[in-house]
C-alpha cells in the first residue's frame, strides 16, 4: 500500500508531477501557500475591462520540444503567438532583439545582412577570448555602443548590479539577428493559450488521485506522512534561511487602465538607467485575437526581494555560488524529497523548461520505485 505524495506549490513544476504520478495511481496531494494556483503564471480576467491579465507579469509560452508542445497543448486551445519587443531608448523607438532593422536604425546605416555583421564583429572586443560575465559577453558579441544603449541600464535596473557580476547565461537568453526577422524567440512552437494560464494548470490538476489545498504552508512536522515529497518552494526557505538569504529580485507592478490603446504592443522595453521601470506591458496585447476598447498596462519596477515579497528572478551573482552550494549540499542530505523547479533549484527557468524537467523528475521517480532506488534530492543539475 502506498503512502501519499506530498507536492508544495501548485505552479507548473508540481502540478505536472502531480499529474503525472496520479496517472500512475499514487494520491497525491498539492498544496499552495497562496489562494490561487498556477504560481506565477496565474491569469485572470481584469474586472472592469475583461482583458486577461497576467497577474504576475507576462508569460509567453515558447518551446522546441515537441513533447512539452503536445502536452500544453493537451490543456488548453493554444492561439498563434507571436513575441515581438520594442525597446525606447534615447527618443527613439527600437526594434528586440537586436536585428538588422535595430543594427541599421541605430547606426544610421542601410545595411546588408553580410555588412552587419561585419559591422557587428568590427564592434565587439576580441580581446576577451572566454565571455564569463553579462559585461564581457555584450562587450564581446555587440561592442560597447549596442550594449551601453540596450543592456546595461536595462540590466541594472533589473538585477540591481553591474553586469560585470552578473553571469554571460543570463544575456545569451537573447539572440541577435542579421536580418529583419524580430521575433524575441528563436523556439520552434509558440502560442498564448486562449483562456490564459490559470485555466491549464486547473486542466493539469484535474485528476481524480489529486486533491489541492490552497492557503496551506508546508508543515516541516508533516514530513513523515509522506512516502516522498517534492517541494518547490524556496531552497533556502526549506531550511528556514539558517545560512543566510539565497538573492532573488522581486518585481512591483503599476497597473493602470487606459481608455484606448496605450502604447500598440505587448511589450515596450525602456533601456535607459534614468527611466525607473524596466517596461510597460500592454495585456490586451498577449491575446490579439481578442477585441477591447480600453487597456490594461503595467510598469514594471524590479528590486530586491526582501523576506516579505514574493521572490521572482534567482539571480546567481558570481559572489553567491559558494551559498548555493552549501544548501545545494545540506538538500543532498536530506531523505524523502526531490527540490524542484525555479525556487527548488534556484535557477531562472522559463515555463517549457519547467514543464520539461518535472516530466523527466515523475519518470524518474516512477521508474526508481519499480526498480527500488531511492529518489535523488535533485532531479537535475542545479550547480
Ligand atoms: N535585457 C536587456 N535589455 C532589454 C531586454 C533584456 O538588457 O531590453 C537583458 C536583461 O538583463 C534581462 C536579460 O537580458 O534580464 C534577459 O531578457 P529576457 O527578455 O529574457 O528577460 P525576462 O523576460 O525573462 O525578464
Amino acid at each position: 500500500m502506498n503512502k501519499n505524495i506530498l507536492i508544495v506549490g501548485a505552479g507548473f513544476s508540481g502540478a505536472v508531477i502531480a499529474r503525472e504520478l496520479a496517472e500512475e495511481n499514487y494520491k497525491v496531494k498539492v498544496i499552495d501557500s497562496r489562494s490561487h494556483i498556477a504560481g506565477n503564471c496565474y491569469s485572470e480576467r481584469d474586472e472592469q475591462t475583461k482583458v486577461m491579465v497576467h497577474t504576475y507579469g507576462p508569460h509567453i509560452f515558447h518551446t522546441d520540444n515537441q513533447q512539452v508542445w503536445e502536452f500544453i497543448c493537451n490543456h488548453c486551445e493554444m492561439m498563434p503567438y507571436t513575441n515581438r519587443v520594442k525597446a525606447t531608448v534615447a527618443g527613439q523607438v527600437f526594434s528586440l532583439p537586436i536585428n538588422l532593422h535595430t543594427i541599421n536604425q541605430f547606426f544610421k546605416k542601410t545595411c546588408s545582412p553580410d555588412e552587419a555583421k561585419k559591422l557587428i564583429e568590427s564592434k565587439g572586443d576580441v580581446s576577451i577570448i572566454d565571455p564569463k560575465t553579462f559585461e564581457e559577453q555584450a562587450l564581446r558579441f555587440v561592442g560597447k555602443e549596442l550594449y551601453e544603449a540596450f543592456f546595461k541600464g536595462y540590466t541594472i535596473k533589473q538585477w540591481g548590479m553591474n553586469p560585470s557580476e552578473l553571469p554571460a547565461s543570463i544575456l545569451k537568453r537573447l539572440p541577435v539577428r542579421f536580418n529583419y526577422d524580430d521575433n524575441y524567440f528563436n523556439h520552434k512552437y509558440q502560442g498564448m493559450p486562449r483562456e490564459g494560464y490559470t485555466p491549464i494548470v486547473a486542466s493539469i490538476l484535474n485528476h481524480k488521485n489529486i486533491s489541492v489545498e490552497l492557503d496551506t504552508e508546508y508543515d516541516p512536522s508533516s514530513k513523515n506522512n509522506y512516502e516522498h515529497i517534492f517541494f518547490s518552494g524556496p531552497l533556502d526557505g526549506y531550511f528556514n534561511y539558517d545560512l543566510g538569504r539565497l538573492g532573488y529580485r522581486t518585481l512591483d507592478f503599476e497597473k493602470f487602465t487606459y481608455n484606448g490603446d496605450y502604447q500598440g504592443c505587448a511589450v515596450m522595453n525602456y533601456c535607459e538607467l534614468e527611466i525607473p521601470y524596466t517596461r510597460i506591458t500592454e495585456h490586451k496585447y498577449f491575446s490579439p485575437w481578442e477585441k477591447h476598447d480600453s487597456s490594461v498596462c503595467y510598469r514594471e519596477y524590479s528590486r530586491l526581494c526582501s523576506e516579505k515579497d514574493t521572490p521572482y528572478y534567482p539571480i546567481r551573482q558570481m559572489g553567491e555560488m559558494s551559498l548555493l552550494e552549501k544548501y545545494l549540499n545540506k538538500a543532498e542530505m536530506e531523505e524523502d524529497i526531490t527540490f524542484i523547479g525555479r525556487l527548488g533549484t534556484y535557477r531562472y527557468l522559463d515555463m517549457d523548461v519547467t514543464i520539461l524537467e518535472a516530466l523527466n523528475t515523475a519518470e524518474m521517480f516512477i521508474n526508481n520505485k519499480k526498480e527500488g532506488k531511492k529518489m535523488p534530492s535533485f532531479a537535475v543539475d542545479a550547480r
